[in-house]
């Protein structure tokens, strides 16, 4: 978000007294769920209200709360979307309306293809199914995080398919929306269940590491704060403890060498403006020395999400490495709250298009969530929408190619042909004699890349070689192969 967009150094002023509309609502879905039991035996309504107030904790404008209010009554009572909309109009009808698709889509993904043949892609479909108004995504992942919050209530099975899910659908989504705070609450919970031997590991390993650390980084602390006063300086600074999914990803990245983890330890700065950052980054390298490489100006260079912060690795005197992230406070806001933030502060302007449900000055990097609104909205008017020319930046570690028929697929960063003809089918993947990519002559060791069209060349007389495990990245792919080779 741009900074001179946003009031600066206030709090949020309360939000007022609630209105009569909310109100109605909450008797209204009360009235509705009377009759219904959520899984940990207490009534129904427990869950749209606890919904209501992670909404209400988001800022959100006051349709989506009464959307959260009412987003189990379509599909779960008698109320009907008629209903909704007499009482509480268009808007609000539409954005129920959304949710409850969204649920439908989920459970039968098929019933897509006739919404959006254009791609078999369901993730993308999923987005353009909501992507008219992205204020769905953000009731459903609230819905998400009361539910991953009351996990525990659900037999085993359903626990772990519910936690899986939200560790590769709804966490990535918040973390595409920059919903910093959300994202990592999202992903630990679901982590726990998961892998709760790991969680409980990996837990235990951040705890004793701050415990250890603590002694040093107050005195670092108090260094650092020393300094910036005598400088004149306005600052806030505490301690930023890593989440338990976040290092257990790094450590997958780095081989498990817990050496090679750099912000273990954090300290975090926040300061009035973009100019005392950059000031802040230039005391502490003169206090503390600098490690190569390990300075990152998100600030100029924002994350594809929208995330601002200046980040650095230093050492002390005593061998201590430390990370310090230096922000503003509206950088700061953004990173923890991402998208709601921005509703927040469009909702002072009340702009036509903003109840419509578009967003008005997006950060550049957010930009994505207006294409997708255009081409959700081109589609309902049943035009034709490109959906190659449709930049989807959604999962910031996937990309999407294509077959030569246009169908889109899916796959990790990092894969290669092989990983995307075992994804076609096991059939094919076995068969493999070459790859066409972008129309070109390519070989089997050529990573993919967003938007590569790619043409798989098959013989009936080949055979699966188990020197194609160097040429297959995807545990998909390695799974197939395994599979289909003589066993030894
Ligand atoms: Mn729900």
């Amino acid at each position: 978000m741009p900074e001179n967009k946003k009031p600066s150094n206030k709090k949020h002023p309360e939000r007022p007294v609630e209105s009569e509309r909310i109100k109605r609502a909450v008797e209204i879905a009360t009235e509705a769920h009377k009759a219904q039991l959520r899984k940990t035996g207490e009534p129904y309504i427990i869950h749209p209200l606890a919904v209501k107030k992670i909404l209400e904790e988001w800022q959100m404008d006051e349709d989506t709360i009464i959307a959260g209010i009412l987003h189990d009554t379509v599909e779960d009572t008698s109320l009907t979307l008629e209903d909704i909309k007499r009482e509480f109009g268009e808007s609000v009808a539409f954005l129920v309306d959304g949710v409850t698709k969204l649920g439908q889509v989920r459970k039968n993904m098929n019933d897509l293809d006739t919404y959006l043949p254009e791609t078999r892609d369901n993730f993308l479909r999923l987005m353009i199914a909501t992507g008219n108004d992205i204020r769905v995504l953000i009731i459903k992942l609230a819905d998400r995080l009361h539910n991953a919050r009351t996990l525990s209530a659900l037999p085993p099975d359903k626990q772990k398919k519910i936690a899986l899910e939200t560790l590769e659908i709804f966490a990535p989504l918040a973390d595409r929306l920059n919903m910093g705070r959300l994202r990592v609450e999202l992903a630990d919970i679901a982590f726990s269940y998961v892998d709760p031997k790991r969680y409980d590991y990996l837990k235990k390993l951040i705890e004793e590491n701050n415990k250890q650390a603590a002694k040093a980084l107050k005195q670092i602390e108090q260094e650092v704060s020393d300094l910036l006063t005598k400088e004149k300086m306005e600052f806030e600074i505490s301690g930023r403890i890593k989440s338990v999914y976040s290092l257990h990803k790094k450590l997958a990245k780095h081989n498990q060498n817990l050496g090679e983890i750099y912000d273990l330890t954090a300290l975090r700065i926040i300061v009035p403006d973009i100019t005392s950052c950059y000031l802040a980054l230039g005391l502490i390298h003169s206090l503390y020395t600098p490690m190569n490489g390990r300075i990152k100006d998100y600030i100029a260079k924002p994350k594809q999400n929208g995330y601002q912060s200046l980040h650095t690795t230093v050492i002390t005197k005593n061998k201590k490495i430390v990370e310090f992230q230096i922000r503003t406070r509206e950088m700061h806001e953004y990173a923890e709250r991402g998208l709601a933030a921005s509703f927040y502060y469009n909702e002072q302007k009340l702009t036509e298009s903003y109840k419509q449900g578009k967003i008005q000055h997006l950060p550049t990097n957010l930009l994505w969530i207006t294409e997708l609104q255009d081409a959700a909205a081109k589609l309902k008017e049943g035009k034709k929408v490109d959906l190659k020319k449709l930049r989807l930046n959604l999962f910031a570690d996937k990309i999407f190619v294509y077959t030569p028929k246009g169908d889109i697929i899916d796959l990790p960063k990092g894969s290669l042909p092989l990983d995307f003809a075992f994804r076609l089918h096991s059939e094919i993947g076995g068969h493999v004699v070459g790859v066409k990519i972008n129309g070109k002559m390519s070989n089997l060791n050529r990573k993919l890349e967003q938007g590569d069209i790619i043409e798989i060349l098959t013989s009936k007389n080949q055979t699966p070689k188990t020197s194609w495990f160097d040429k297959v990245f995807t545990s998909h792919a390695k799974q197939k192969l395994r599979q289909m080779l003589p066993k030894e």
